[in-house]
């Protein structure tokens, strides 16, 4: 390609972008496909926030991470790796640099947690010889997307002694499934006047748990079949109703990742947010804590739990977990108020995909593209940028840069057109402490719906954004 002054002026001084399929050779889609396998993989092994912690965890370890809780103040030296797991629903991790931690961390931020169903205290039910569970979703769902489709159960009960009991049930080839029944539409007319928000409302939202009777003529029972489930669970778990109280179940799609369409450069699947940025994420500090050589500065993971419902609780991003990790990397607390304010961070989040067949309520000058590669997105929040994490424009052009050096093809993604709704991700939490931030990460077609949908290519070049930013901010 012709260079400089001998570019034509509105190639040197537009901003347009290609699909980023368009430069790829042979060598860098196998790439792009061996990473997709491995991230289809990891998506299928961990579809709630503590499979997807195991799953994390478990890698840490392979690749040398240490528990940080079990090392009893052992003194950090370069290149040393340190995890620590906060409840079996978050994580973070860190590679030690060269520098002290109170010069700053480079950081990668993303969420695990996604929109599903939550079983209540007291789910089970009888009605019209069905047992059925009676569910409380969480996060931002269409309610009617989650009916009519096979689901799995997944979570933990806790019995009176701390014994934890792990459910994971439609997963594996014969297993049964469930799901929630909706109207025929020979009879739905009324269902079909109503607005979508509740043509499903969220109290219909029941799985349907069984329908078999338990057989004994001397038991004069009246809710047999819901005494069959409970059996079944009994004899199986050592539960009974009441354990149901303290437990943690969660019913999600049953369906597996996949490729989508015939030239399979997407993939369709449960939870892409936000684990297609956690991933990418997780791939990149791993492959760096390879490096013979420690990093300069540390690097830091950050996986939260409870981002979808706003970041509240012991697991999510507005604790002092993320806090409590680096104060435990810093020598006291005036080091660790200096790592907050020298800090660079990632807030790796997905960014809704353009969708043409929804044009009218994005800004297609600014919104996200499928193929042309890791979102930028500078402000978050919604109105008139409320509740926003606004990145400081001398971050942002660092940290585009950093991608330009590297080849590494960046796009804008403001979240639909002004006043036409909006978001929040971690960053602002991490802003709070007075560090650097910018959203970063995956544009996504059907965002929270049960099979959200992104591109390979989007995937692959996330992945070399967040190591480029890890190596080089
Ligand atoms: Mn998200
Ligand atoms: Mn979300």
């Amino acid at each position: 390609m012709a260079k400089g002054k001998d570019k034509k002026l509105s190639d040197r001084l537009f901003f347009n972008l290609k699909s980023c399929w368009e430069e790829t050779d042979e060598k860098t889609e196998k790439e792009v496909e061996a990473l997709a396998l491995d991230y289809k993989q990891f998506l299928d092994r961990g579809k709630t926030e503590r499979e997807c912690i195991d799953a994390v965890c478990e890698l840490l370890e392979k690749e040398g991470f240490r528990n940080i809780d079990a090392m009893n103040n052992q003194a950090f030296k370069p290149g040393m790796k340190v995890y620590r797991n906060i409840r079996g629903k978050s994580a973070l991790a860190a590679v030690i640099g060269k520098k002290p931690a109170a010069e700053g961390c480079n950081i990668l931020g993303a969420h695990i947690d996604s929109p599903r169903l939550d079983l209540k205290q007291r789910p089970l039910y009888e009605d019209s010889d069905l047992a059925l569970f009676d569910t409380h979703y969480y996060g931002g769902i269409k309610k009617y997307q989650w009916t009519t489709i096979p689901l799995s159960m997944h979570g933990v009960f806790i019995n009176e002694d701390g014994k934890k009991t792990a459910i994971r049930i439609g997963e594996e080839p014969g297993d049964p499934v469930f799901t929630v029944t909706d109207l025929l539409p020979h009879l739905a007319k009324e269902q079909m006047e109503k607005k979508a928000s509740v043509a499903v409302e969220g109290e219909d939202l029941d799985i349907l748990a069984g329908s078999r009777p338990y057989k004994d003529p001397d038991n004069d029972e009246k809710e047999k079949v819901k005494l069959a489930i409970l059996d079944l669970l009994n004899k199986k778990y050592g539960v009974t109703e009441k354990s149901f109280a303290s437990a943690e179940i969660e019913f999600v799609p049953a369906f597996k990742a996949s490729d989508v369409g015939l030239d399979r450069s997407l993939i369709g699947a449960y939870g892409h947010d936000d684990r297609c940025c956690a991933f990418p994420a997780l791939k990149a500090i791993t492959a760096l804590s390879r490096n013979k050589t420690a990093p300069e500065k540390t690097l830091v993971l950050y996986l939260s739990d409870k981002e979808e419902t706003g970041s509240a609780g012991n697991t999510g991003a507005r604790s002092l977990n993320f806090e409590n990790f680096l104060a435990m990397l810093c020598e006291n607390e005036t080091q660790l108020r200096l790592c907050f304010s020298r800090s660079s961070m990632l807030s790796a989040d997905v960014n809704a995909a353009f969708d043409p067949t929804y044009a009218s309520v994005f800004d297609n000058k600014n919104a996200a593209f499928i193929g042309k590669g890791i979102v930028l997105e500078k402000y978050t929040g919604s109105g008139g940028k409320y509740g926003a994490s606004d990145a400081n424009a001398e971050f942002c052009a660092k940290v585009q840069a950093i991608l330009d050096r590297n080849k590494i093809q960046w796009q804008c993604g403001e979240l639909g057109k002004v006043d036409k709704g909006g978001g929040g991700t971690i960053a602002l939490y991490a802003a709070n402490l007075g560090m650097d931030v910018l959203d970063c990460g995956v544009p996504v077609l059907s965002m929270h719906s049960p099979f959200e949908v992104i591109s390979k290519i989007d995937l692959f070049t996330t992945y070399r954004g967040y190591m480029a930013f890890l190596t080089e901010i």
